[in-house]
């Protein structure tokens, strides 16, 4: 105190316009979060039709205009005002959000960085008010002639924030951000249409209650939207659902992971770990898929009031959901393999689309152990095969070994190609994962035991993951404040340092909280490195041992990649021997 004193420190209270415009940092952060509130605004309005127009990169303008309920003319002053909003009756509907928006920020929010204008006509009313607000200043509300709905528009965003303004990218790398705000909103507002128009042109048209996989095609393009298929899960009450790649089709990052929850788009971190445990060992490293994925929950059992924007969510019962999710996926995926997706080479790049998180990416590396995992360029599905699984690989007519690597077969589309190495992997894989979910762990004595020291936090975490360890072959027992000593492995793991893998498994897992997926997810990590310690590619196989091979891969549920994602198989059609060799 005696210190703020002789420096001259007073504390004095913020006028409102400094208030309101350090508070719409945290909404609008730049022309992407206006459209993103603006549609959310329709959106809950119940607008069967959405348009919005930008220029400058949203920077100049952005309109939106919707067929929903309107403002009655004497609310519109209110809409403008801070936490004024029609989402909420009362305290208790906080626990139970149900719309989009709540907080009543948002255009007040805008319009305290911008000079805005409402246009809107109630459902019922004869005629139309507008409203403007100049940089946080409104008018007077006056009479105007428009149809039943709302139109905002917003010009010169940051125009009294210059600093903000200095953030703004180009004004194509704004209308990218726009894009992926509507495709988002599209994605999960079927029934609505929405247009998007830049400089006056159309460059969105998504017309509304098309099927589902159509509106994927509409947003992902149809390359990508090919290449995932349907799945669906529910217990109790939740119910999840969507769209994911089949494997091995897959992207450089995050990009194309699109989660919902009740039809919100959110980032999290919880729900991404879900999905690629989902995936574990059918991508390859640094690979990620392409999903849309739908969680509805009873609303009580979801905060959304997180962070201002609304992206984030905190769930009630949180590795339940983790859980649901990865077997979700990995059901989803099950069924996918039923058909088996080859990979057939092409020379396609990687598409761009426009959906889901930029391309930072959530790695989930594989936990430790492997050798460097093979990269495949341009290589992706294009065709998938006819043939229903029933004995895909034993009916496959064996013609020669090459190289003593490859099983070079003919199959009834063609020529299939199987990496023999992948494919004992695989097969080796699901054996040791059986095992261990079966709980036949044999323990191996370490004859120098593992001081593992951690930080307090991760301390504390650890040590709640004690009995997790032990069930899948490791104890681990406190030896001192923040150490703990490792006096077994499992028996199937090659000798070796565990500290550090331990370690990654724990920080990884931090925010998930115990679940079964969890020991799924460690057993699937520790049968990796146990299968890659058996295998020996370059062996020359016998007959008998090739029939067993690919009998076997028809017993398993993924067999067409190895437990690295590489693939097992790769198949040429006749109509592409026929391209290639220019019969066509
Ligand atoms: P919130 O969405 O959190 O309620 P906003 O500041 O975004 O807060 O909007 C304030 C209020 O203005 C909303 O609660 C709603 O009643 C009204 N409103 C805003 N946009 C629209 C719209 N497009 N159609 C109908 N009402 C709207
Ligand atoms: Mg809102």
């Amino acid at each position: 105190m005696v210190h703020r004193e002789a420096k001259g420190v007073k504390i004095i209270r913020l006028p409102d316009s400094w208030a309101a415009r350090i508070a719409a940092g945290e909404v609008v952060e730049r022309p992407a979060s206006v459209v993103k509130e603006l549609v959310e605004n329709s959106l809950d309005a119940g607008a069967k039709e959405i348009s919005v127009w930008v220029e400058g990169g949203g920077v100049s303008l952005v309109r939106v205009g919707d067929d929903g309920d309107g403002i009655a003319a004497e609310e519109l002053p209110l809409a403008v005002e801070r936490h004024a909003t029609s989402k909420l009756a009362d305290e208790a509907d906080l626990w139970r959000i149900s719309t989009l928006g709540f907080r009543g920020e948002a255009l007040p929010s805008i319009g305290s960085v911008s000079k805005l204008e409402i246009l809107s006509r109630a459902r019922n009313a004869e005629a139309g008010c507008r409203l403007r607000v100049d940089g946080g200043k409104a008018g007077e509300p006056l009479a105007a002639g428009c149809s039943v709905g709302t139109t905002v528009e917003v010009r010169e965003l940051f125009f009294n924030t210059p600093a903000r303004r200095k953030f703004m990218k180009s004004p194509a790398t704004e209308l990218s951000h726009i894009c992926d705000a509507i495709n988002r909103a599209a994605l999960s507002y079927r029934e609505v249409h929405f247009r998007l128009y830049n400089q006056r042109s159309l460059v969105c048209d998504y017309p509304g209650g098309v099927a589902p996989h159509d509106r994927l095609r509409q947003v992902l393009g149809r390359e990508i939207a090919e290449g995932m298929g349907k799945f669906a899960w529910n217990k109790g009450e939740l119910i999840i659902g969507g769209f994911l790649s089949k494997a091995p089709s897959s992207f450089s990052g995050t990009r194309y992971l699109t989660a919902y929850v009740n039809r919100r788009f959110v980032r999290d971190r919880v729900l991404t770990h879900a999905i690629l445990q989902g995936y574990e060992t059918l991508l390859m490293k640094g690979r990620y898929p392409a999903v849309v994925l739908y969680l509805e929950l009873p609303f009580k059992d979801v905060d959304v009031n997180v962070h201002p924007a609304k992206h984030e969510v905190r769930f009630r019962r949180q590795s339940d959901i983790h859980e649901a999710v990865a077997e979700a996926v990995r059901e989803g995926l099950r069924n996918e393999a039923k058909s088996p997706t080859v990979l057939i080479p092409s020379m396609g790049r990687e598409p761009c689309g426009t959906v889901g998180e930029p391309a930072a990416s959530y790695g989930v590396e594989p936990w430790a152990g492997g050798a460097p995992v093979q990269r495949i360029e341009f290589t992706r599905p294009l065709e998938e095969s006819p043939l229903a699984c029933g004995g895909f690989f034993s009916s496959l007519e064996v013609l020669g070994q090459l190289l003593g690597c490859y099983l070079i077969c003919s199959s009834p589309r063609g020529l299939a190609v199987i990496d023999q190495h992948a494919a004992h992997e695989r097969v080796a894989f699901e054996r040791m994962r059986r095992r261990l979910s079966n709980g036949e762990i044999e323990r191996q004595n370490l004859l120098i035991s593992q001081v593992l020291e951690l930080p307090a936090g991760e301390a504390a975490l650890f040590e709640q993951r004690l009995e997790l360890l032990d069930r899948v072959g490791f104890s681990v027992e406190k030896f001192g404040r923040d150490s703990y000593v490792i006096r077994t492995a499992p028996a199937l793991l090659p000798a070796g340092d565990y500290r550090e893998a331990l370690r990654r498994m724990i920080v990884e897992v931090a925010e998930i909280g115990e679940s079964e997926s969890l020991r799924e997810g460690l057993e699937d990590r520790l049968a990796t490195i146990a299968c890659h310690s058996v295998i020996r590619a370059h062996r020359k196989l016998e007959k008998e041992e090739i029939r067993a091979l690919l009998t076997e891969l028809d017993r398993i549920d993924f067999a067409t990649q190895c437990p690295h994602g590489r693939p097992v198989l790769i198949e040429l059609s006749e109509a592409q021997l026929e391209r290639m060799f220019r019969r066509t």
